[in-house]
C-alpha cells in the first residue's frame, strides 16, 4: 500500500469528479489574455473565477514596474530577510502600507497565506484563546495550529454568539484574540463590524481583520471594511493580501501594537521562507498607489457586481442575499454542480467549483467573482450562458415547463 492511500476516500471521489468532464482543479490555461478573457484548450472563455477584483493584473504602469525591477535587482532574493537581507523596496512597501493604513507598522509576508500563519501563531500561544468564526478560511485554521493557542469556533457572522463564547472564557488567563474576515472568500458575505467591535470592547479581547476580498473593494479609500465599517480604530490587526485586488502576490499585517517588530525574529512563516521577489513588490507599490488614488474603479466593480447578482437572482438561481464581488450560486448536489461547471465552460465561462467541507453548509457552489474591468456586455454575456446552462441540466425549469407553468 502506497503512502497516499490514506487519502483513497478524496481519491474516489476525485476519480468521481474527472470523469463528469474536465478536471475543475487543473484548469491549464493556454493564455490569459486580459484581465477578463482567456484562452483553455484553445476556446476563448470569460474569467469569472479570479480574484482580480480591481483588474490590475495589465495594468501599463504596474507591469512596466514589474519589468524594470527585474532587470534592476533580478529574479529573486534567494532568501529570507532575516537570514539575507531585505531590498529596499521591501521597506518601501512596509512604509506605504503603513501610511495607507495610517498605522504606525506594517510588515510584508510572501503570500497572505503565510501572513495569517505567522501572525496568529506568533500573536496567541499556549494558554491563549483564537476565537475564529466558523467559516474562517483556511490559513486562519492553520495559524492556529502553529500557535498551539486553543481555538474557539463561534457561528458564522453571529456576534451574540461571539459574546456568549468570550464571556464563558470569564476568570481563565490568557490572552483572547477574535478573528473575522471582511469579505467571506465563498459567499462574498460581510462581517457585521460594528457589532464585534463592541463584543470585543465589553470582553477586553483583541481583534484582528484579514481584509484579504476586502481590500481595494470596500471603503471611501479601499482599506476595506474596518474602514467602511468606521471602526478602524478599534482593529489591533489587520491581515491582507497582495494577491487579490493587487493583482501580484504577497501578504501582509499593520497594526499600532507596541513592540510589532518582535514578529520579525518570532514569526517563523516571516523568517523561514524566501522574500518577495523584486518584480512583486514593484508592481504590488504601483497597485496599491492605483487602489489609493481611484475610487472609480471601486465604484465599476461594485456596479458589475449589481449586475450580475441581480441578473443571476432574476433568472432564478439562488446567491446570496447581497451584491458582492464574489457571487456564489448555490447548487443542489454535486453532480449538478459539476455538469453546471463544464456547461458553463464549454459555453465560454471560467469560474471555480467550490466543493464542502470548504463551503458554509456544506452545499457545492459556482463561485464567481467580478472585476472591474468586466463590460457590462461580458457581464450579460455570462447571465445568457448561465440561462441556458440552468435550462440544461434542470436548475432552472426548461422553458417549456415555464410555458406549461
Ligand atoms: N485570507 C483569506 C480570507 C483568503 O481568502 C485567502 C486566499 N483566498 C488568503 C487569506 C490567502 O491569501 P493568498 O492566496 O494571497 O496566500
Amino acid at each position: 500500500m502506497g503512502l497516499l492511500q490514506k487519502h483513497l476516500g478524496q481519491l474516489e471521489a476525485y476519480s468521481g469528479i474527472r470523469r463528469a468532464g474536465a478536471d475543475p482543479f487543473q484548469v491549464a490555461f493556454d493564455a490569459v489574455l486580459s484581465p477578463t478573457e482567456g484562452l483553455i484548450n484553445g476556446k476563448r472563455v470569460i474569467l469569472l473565477g479570479t480574484n482580480n477584483y480591481l483588474g490590475l493584473t495589465f495594468d501599463q504602469e504596474s507591469v512596466e514596474a514589474s519589468v524594470e525591477a527585474v532587470r534592476r535587482w533580478g529574479t529573486g532574493t534567494t532568501g529570507s530577510r532575516i537570514a539575507n537581507g531585505s531590498y529596499g523596496a521591501h521597506t518601501q512597501l512596509e512604509q506605504s502600507l503603513a501610511s495607507f493604513y495610517g498605522r504606525k507598522h506594517a510588515m510584508v509576508f510572501t503570500t497572505g497565506y503565510q501572513a495569517n500563519l505567522g501572525v496568529l501563531s506568533a500573536l496567541v500561544g499556549r494558554g491563549d484563546h483564537l476565537i475564529l468564526d466558523a467559516d474562517s478560511h483556511a490559513s486562519i485554521y492553520d495559524g492556529a495550529r502553529l500557535g498551539h493557542a486553543e481555538v474557539i469556533r463561534f457561528r458564522h457572522n453571529d456576534p451574540e454568539d461571539l459574546y456568549k463564547r468570550l464571556r464563558r472564557l470569564e476568570g481563565q488567563p490568557g490572552d483572547r484574540l477574535i478573528v473575522v474576515e471582511g469579505i467571506y472568500s465563498m459567499m462574498g458575505d460581510v462581517a457585521p463590524l460594528r457589532e464585534m467591535v463592541e463584543v470585543k470592547k465589553e470582553t477586553g479581547a483583541y481583534l484582528l481583520v484579514d481584509e484579504a476580498h476586502s481590500m481595494g473593494v470596500l471603503g471611501e479609500k479601499g482599506r476595506g471594511l474596518a474602514e467602511a465599517a468606521g471602526v478602524e480604530e478599534d482593529v489591533d490587526f489587520i491581515v491582507g493580501t497582495f494577491s487579490k485586488s493587487l493583482g501580484a502576490i504577497g501578504g501582509f499585517c499593520v497594526s499600532d501594537a507596541d513592540d510589532f517588530d518582535i514578529l520579525r525574529v518570532v514569526s517563523r512563516p516571516y523568517m523561514f521562507t524566501a522574500s518577495l521577489p523584486p518584480a512583486v513588490v514593484a508592481s504590488t507599490l504601483k497597485s496599491l498607489e492605483k487602489v489609493e488614488a481611484d475610487g472609480a474603479l471601486r465604484a465599476q466593480l461594485m456596479a458589475n457586481a449589481e449586475r450580475l447578482h441581480a441578473g443571476l437572482n432574476a433568472l432564478g438561481f439562488t446567491t446570496g442575499p447581497k451584491a458582492s464581488p464574489i457571487v456564489a450560486v448555490v447548487m443542489p448536489d454535486l453532480p449538478t454542480a459539476l455538469s453546471m461547471w463544464n456547461g458553463l465552460l464549454a459555453g465560454g465561462v471560467y469560474l471555480n467549483l467550490a466543493l464542502p467541507p470548504a463551503t458554509p453548509n456544506n452545499r457545492p457552489l459556482l463561485r464567481s467573482s467580478v472585476s472591474a474591468a468586466h463590460t457590462p456586455e461580458q457581464i450579460d454575456e455570462v447571465l445568457a450562458i448561465f440561462e441556458w446552462v440552468g435550462r440544461e441540466f434542470g436548475v432552472l425549469p426548461s422553458l417549456d415547463q415555464r410555458a406549461a407553468g
